[in-house]
């Protein structure tokens, strides 16, 4: 998920190399989402830089903060997931502006309609 510029300030110093590190030491590449995006059971399948199995785009990984708050960078409060499980885990606060959400699907390679629509089938 690229971070908005309204939120760069939030991030704490060396939130590259603690993102990378929660990706690609801890989960070892692979989306650790558990179905926090209440998209599925189990952990997501999606590995870094593969094909996604249920997108087939390839699978960038992002860091979430379950909070969602940037400052809160403990190891706890921090996932690596896949763009499809971001979008959708974070859907609900897009849904409030929606204009950003079509912009950053795009960017994420997902279909739109799945992050607007999903939590917003009446697309409010
Ligand atoms: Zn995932
Ligand atoms: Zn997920």
């Amino acid at each position: 998920m690229p971070i908005r510029a309204e939120n760069k300030a939030r991030y704490p110093r060396g939130w590259a190399r603690i993102s990378f590190r929660i990706r690609f030491v801890r989960a070892a590449g692979r989306c650790e989402c558990t179905g926090q995006c209440r998209t599925h059971t189990g952990r997501c399948a999606a590995v870094h830089g593969s094909a996604h199995p249920v997108t087939k785009s390839p699978v960038v990984l992002t860091t979430a903060h379950l909070d969602r708050t940037p400052e809160n960078c403990d190891d706890t409060n921090l996932l690596a997931m896949c763009q499809r499980c971001h979008l959708a885990y974070d859907a609900p606060e897009h849904a409030a502006n929606a204009s950003h959400t079509r912009a950053e699907a795009r960017a994420a390679g997902c279909e739109p309609l799945f992050a607007l629509d999903f939590f917003n089938p009446e697309g409010l």
